[in-house]
């Protein structure tokens, strides 16, 4: 079983995702942690994360040990992800380990969730079940500045607004794998909904679906 959840960023996928694993028994991949990884380590080599070279070679030799890091978690680190991940190259180094994870979960669970931009679209179009878990840009910014608050990072939530704007515009108009909705993926619009109502929104689809 493969379910794909696509979305733009702070729509509430990965936390969804992550329960909706947890509820099921399946492995989740958050892919927005490789794309981050990567521009995390273009940026510690001092690197600009629109050069190809540079992101090229470091998505070829992703160090997977990144992943849990906190410093995939930062605002730069998101903003430098949808750079890198524009570049068609990185885009390909990468897709052979989340087809990989998809279809053989580790630890032989039962399925796989990936959460993403293009899952259903370009690296699971077969997947069983497909969600767009999606949020207005004034919500999904809102619940971005309070995120960083909470963290102790200085906000300005214009400038939140802003930055989310652009990195929409930067995911959704790349030429390559950009960020939509499948043909076949249910929408679900979390922008007055708790994480408790889109949990139960998507299990339902789940679960009706099959
Ligand atoms: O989901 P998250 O905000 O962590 O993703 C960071 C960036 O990685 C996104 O803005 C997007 O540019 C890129 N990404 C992508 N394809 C995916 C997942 C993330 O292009 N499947």
């Amino acid at each position: 079983m493969i379910i794909a959840i696509d979305g733009p960023a702070a729509a509430g996928k990965g936390t969804l995702a992550r329960r909706l694993a947890d509820h099921l028994g399946y492995a989740y991949l958050d892919t927005g942690s490789l794309y981050r990884a990567v521009a995390v380590m273009v940026l510690h080599r001092n690197g600009a994360p629109d050069n190809v070279e540079a992101a090229t070679e470091a998505a070829r030799t992703l160090d997977l040990d990144l992943l849990g890091s906190p410093d995939l978690r930062t605002g730069e680190a998101g903003a430098a992800a949808s750079k890198v991940a524009a570049i068609p190259s990185v885009r390909a180094a990468l897709t052979g380990f989340q087809r990989q994870f998809a279809t053989h979960p580790p630890g032989n669970a039962g399925g796989a969730i990936l959460d993403g931009r293009d899952i259903g679209t370009v690296i699971c179009p077969d997947a069983d079940r497909k969600l767009f878990v999606t949020a207005s840009v004034e919500a999904r910014a809102e619940r971005r500045f309070k995120e960083l608050q909470e963290r102790g990072e200085a906000a300005i939530y214009a400038r939140v607004l802003q930055d989310m704007r652009e990195r929409d515009a930067r995911d959704a108009g790349r030429s390559d794998a950009p960020m939509k909705q499948a043909d076949n993926a249910i929408l679900i619009d979390t922008s007055s909904m708790t994480p408790d109502e889109a949990f139960t929104a998507a299990l339902d689809v789940i679960e009706d679906a099959g």
